[in-house]
């Protein structure tokens, strides 16, 4: 006999809650008076400290299919909130999730989705305190607010950029963009390995928060913003916040050894402009006075997270030049919107 597959409705709302997802707590939080399980959680602050809070939806069909794997979904909808909190130069702590799941959605989606924010969970140090289950007629929707803290008067805006500011990056950009262009059979690629990387790359963002958190304690960067939209998008956010302009080098922005490849292929225009508008990098894009060189080594020897000064903050009003070779580049398309 074929065995049917235990949906969520054989467990029922609250003993989903219980086994799944009142146990997502780091046991040694001492700022939790209550998590999950009563009216509203319960969480004590610092007087010294400001509160940061985030939040992100993910919909099916919309940021993920019915066959993503539900593990690395979870581990995704908390990484992207965690970046929030990197680009504020803040700590994480304590996040609430709201699941609107379709009642036949299967008892072994949601164990695997709860693995994933548990995983992710641990690694950063945060605690899921509480929530809200609703059954969907339609998508499942995923929505994660995640609250941190920062001292008082020192989150990093996006608004406090200066004209001459150095502009700098994390890491490398592009990967997450070719990474999904990839699976949708817009760029081949033949190296198994760089597949691999990319897709990774693409599925598993990685918060930058140790990078973002030197940034604070040190006092270096003037602006902080993370890149979910698109480097240039992103950068013009900056600008607009700030009432600045900017000039980025397309030729200075960090690539990885499978984006190189790709850019060394035969549609390398494409490739690039992929590259600088494809978005959810999760990516840090900081500003910072144009002195500070042995800093930067320094939080680099620290985080082992590459810094690459890809351009510098200049008079003007939200405009962001793009140059290659020297020359102003005008992009065909810009940066990710919904609407
Ligand atoms: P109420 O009806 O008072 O809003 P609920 O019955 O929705 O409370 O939830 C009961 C408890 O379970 C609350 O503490 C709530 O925060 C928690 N909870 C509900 N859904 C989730 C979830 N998906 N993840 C974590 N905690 C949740
Ligand atoms: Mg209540």
């Amino acid at each position: 006999m074929m065995s049917i597959e235990k949906t969520v409705s054989a467990l029922g709302e609250f003993q989903l809650i219980e086994t799944l997802f009142s146990r997502l707590v780091m046991a040694d939080d001492k700022r939790i008076i209550k998590g999950v399980g009563d009216d509203s959680a319960v969480l004590n602050i610092p007087r010294t400290q400001h509160l940061l809070t985030t939040t992100d939806t993910l919909i099916e069909g919309v940021h993920f299919n019915s066959d993503t794997d539900p593990f690395i979904l979870g581990r995704k909808a908390l990484r992207v909130n965690l970046s929030d909190i990197a680009a504020m130069g803040g700590v994480p702590h304590w996040y609430v999730l709201s699941l609107a799941i379709p009642s036949t959605t299967s008892l072994k989606w949601a164990e695997e989705f709860a693995r994933g924010l548990d995983e992710a969970g641990k690694r950063f140090n945060v605690s899921l305190v509480g929530g809200d289950m609703v059954a969907s007629t339609g998508p499942i929707i995923i929505t994660i607010t995640l609250n941190g803290l920062v001292g008082e008067g020192r989150a990093i805006m996006r608004s406090s950029a200066q004209v001459g500011d150095r502009i700098y990056v994390t890491g490398t950009i592009g990967d997450s963009a070719l990474g999904l262009a990839h699976r949708l059979g817009r760029v081949k690629i033949s190296d198994a390995h760089h597949i691999e990387f990319l897709k990774h790359r693409h599925q598993i963002p990685e918060p930058r928060l140790s990078v973002g958190k030197m940034l604070q304690d040190t006092a270096i960067a003037r602006s902080i913003i993370d890149v979910s939209d698109g480097l240039v998008a992103d950068l013009e956010h900056i600008c607009s916040a700030s009432g600045v302009g900017a000039r980025l080098h397309a030729d200075k922005v960090p690539l990885s050894d499978a984006a190189r490849a790709v850019l060394d292929g035969d549609d390398t225009n494409r490739m690039m402009q992929m590259v600088l508008t494809g978005g959810e990098d999760y990516e840090l894009i900081f500003t910072a006075s144009a002195d500070i060189a042995d800093a930067i080594s320094d939080i680099t020897d620290q985080t082992g997270v590459a810094l690459t000064e890809i351009g510098e903050i200049v008079k003007g009003e939200s405009v962001v030049t793009v140059c290659r070779d020297g020359e102003p580049w005008v992009l065909e398309r810009g940066g990710w919107k919904h609407f």
